[in-house]
């Protein structure tokens, strides 16, 4: 199968011009070939995508947080996944629960938005997750389905494709599922892909874990059979947490 792990650190609304000595830490580990196996990327928030681009290496992916669906018109504070594209993303997060909550997102809005950012030539990278409540109402693959059906185009491919799973009460509070769970939920993702768009498919597309992970818990993560890399938070704001966490790969 062959799925390069893809460690991804999502700034959220962290992140001045100051911090982009971050990004320099993490450039001069790849100079030194210092980074592990896996593919890196970055999601800083909006006002730094371009100098993110300047900072970081080319085989570094550099990724927005969100898109809008339109391309252009009277959105005020929104951004266009064509703006986004030239300001240096070649990737965008789309349907964080942040987004989910916040911004009250739905599925057919992250659908709309993934299929904006795909019409840009961005990565999607589409994130899923139950929320507490979900969970002890044993509901978690009820929504998992539903989101990743109603949230994934179906015109995407197989290479422009990230799924994240994200529990959401495992989202900065250091409680992470069990490595058994995560494998199970994983699993399960990747037969409903399967089930839409084919076993091929579903085969090349990386499921990320995302939920308090740490240097010190990633590599437990990153043995199981489906996870196929990592969406981390907290832990990528300092470059070393973030490098750890990709040499632990
Ligand atoms: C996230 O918000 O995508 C996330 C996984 O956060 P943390 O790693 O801080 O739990």
């Amino acid at each position: 199968m062959g799925r390069r792990l893809l460690i991804a650190g999502n700034w959220k609304m962290n992140g001045l011009r100051a911090e982009l000595a971050e990004l320099d830490a993490i450039a001069a580990a790849v100079a030194s070939q210092d980074t592990g196996p896996g593919e890196l990327l970055v999601a800083p928030p909006a006002t730094l995508l371009a100098a993110a681009r300047e900072h970081l290496p080319s085989d570094v992916s550099v990724a927005a947080q969100t898109c809008h669906h339109n391309t252009r018109g009277p959105h005020t504070g929104d951004l266009s996944a064509h703006m986004l594209q030239e300001a240096g993303a070649d990737s965008v997060i789309l349907g964080h629960s942040e987004r989910r909550t916040d911004h009250r997102e739905s599925d057919e809005d992250v659908c709309a938005r993934a299929q904006a950012a795909l019409a840009a030539g961005l990565r999607t990278i589409v994130c899923v997750g139950e929320s507490e409540a979900e969970r002890r109402a044993n509901e978690t693959l009820t929504i998992l389905g539903r989101q990743l059906d109603g949230s994934v185009p179906g015109e995407v491919t197989a290479e422009k494709l990230v799924i994240a799973y994200e529990p959401i009460w495992a989202i900065g509070t250091g409680l992470t599922p069990t490595p058994h769970d995560i494998a199970e939920l994983h699993a399960f993702l990747r037969n409903r892909l399967a089930l839409r768009f084919g076993h091929a498919f579903a085969s090349c597309v990386r499921i990320l874990y995302g939920g308090s992970v740490k240097p010190s818990n990633a590599a437990e993560f990153f043995a199981l059979d489906d996870v196929d890399g990592a969406l981390i938070g907290g832990a990528s704001l300092k470059a070393t947490d973030f490098l750890a966490i990709a040499r632990s790969a």
